[in-house]
This record gives C-alpha cells, structure tokens and sequence, in this order.
C-alpha cells in the first residue's frame, strides 16, 4: 500500500469561508514546569465527543493557559468520552462545528487545518468505493516527557515509519505531525475516480 500526503492547494477556485467553531470548546493550554514551554498545539478535533454530561463542561469553553496539574485534570475528566488510544494534546477541540459558510467549497474542503471538511455526498460516495473513513520520523530529538511537547519540525522529505501506521482507516492525521493529513492509495484512487476536487497530492515513501 503506498501513501500520500493531502494538502490544500495553493490556488482554489472555490470562496468558501467558514465562521465557525467548536460546540463544546477544547482543552486549555499548558505551561510545562520540565520544558517551559507554554504552548497548545493540537490540531485535532472530536466533533462526535458529547460533553453535555460533564459537569465541568465550561472549563474547556475559554482559551488560556493552564498549570500541568489542572491541564491533566482537565485532560483525563474528557478520556472516557474519546476513542481509546485518542491523542489529547492542549488545544484539542470537542463537538461539531457549529456557526456560518459563506461561498463554495470544493468536495474535499482542506482549508482549515484544524478543520477539514468533506462534503456529505462525498464521504457517502468514498465509502461506496470501500474508503474506510477516520506517524513516525526517523532522527529526531525527543518530546518533553512530562507534557509531550515536540519541537522537532516536519521535514522537507519526510519518510513515514511502517510500523506506526494505522490499519483500520485510508485518511488519518499523523499523531505526532497533526496538521499533517496522510491517505492511502485506496483513498487517492478513490477520489481521483470520482473526480472530487481539490486536493495537492504527494507520494510519502515508507520503510
Ligand atoms: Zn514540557
């Protein structure tokens, strides 16, 4: 199976533009007592996490900084609500996009890093072509081990680690790249046969 990174294109014929966010907010950022670092990175999104039952809830609703203590609080209260083995990095967002979209989007909407969008005829017709629907770099330092922070760039050629890749899905981000969108052949094969627009695509070479 070969793989491929998806990107938006450089020039797009569509105005889509979207106000919106996420219904239920995001984990806080942190500040790291070992790394100093005060940061919220993620690019992941759970818009199928329902935080309507927790108490709490309004503590994600405001983007700030938090202490490691009171981020991994936070943290843990929403881990029964996300898919076992889901990455929760400070920033990570919850509940579907809610507000406006004004103009035209393409099929394939990849604008938005942290919000990729796939019109709903779309997705029904990949998965009609047997699309199954939603890391790793050799030479790099280490992330900060007590919050998880990782400042290594992504680089220019990039080279995906075989054994890290997941087997159940054909369009993932890459845990420890979020903004880094990889699809398998099945996929690209798949929206090139249905000529769903508009995606750069390159070859990623795995070993
Ligand atoms: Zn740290």
């Amino acid at each position: 199976m070969r793989f491929y990174e998806l990107r938006a294109p450089k020039e797009s014929k569509y105005t889509g533009n979207l106000s919106a966010r996420h219904k239920w907010g995001g984990l806080p950022g942190l500040r790291c007592p070992e790394c100093k670092a005060t940061w919220a990175g993620s690019m992941t999104a759970y818009p199928s996490v329902d935080l309507s039952s927790l108490p709490e809830r309004s503590e994600y609703e405001k983007p700030r900084a938090e202490s490691f203590d009171e981020f991994v609080r936070l943290r843990e209260l929403v881990r029964p609500l996300v898919p076992p083995g889901a990455q929760l990095l400070p920033g990570a967002m919850f509940g579907p996009l809610v507000g406006t979209a004004t103009g035209t989007f393409s099929p394939l909407f990849f604008y938005y890093l942290e919000m990729p969008l796939v019109h709903h005829q779309a997705l029904e017709q990949l998965q009609a072509e047997g699309v199954r629907s939603p890391r790793g770099f050799p030479e790099r330092p280490p992330p900060c081990p007590k919050c998880g922070r990782d400042a290594f760039r992504f680089p220019e050629n990039p080279i995906l680690d075989a054994t890290s890749l997941p087997e159940n899905t054909d369009l993932f981000r890459l845990s420890d790249f979020e903004s880094i969108f990889i699809a398998t052949e099945r996929f690209v094969e798949a929206v090139r046969r249905l000529g769903l627009d508009e995606l750069d695509i390159r070859e990623v070479p795995v070993r």
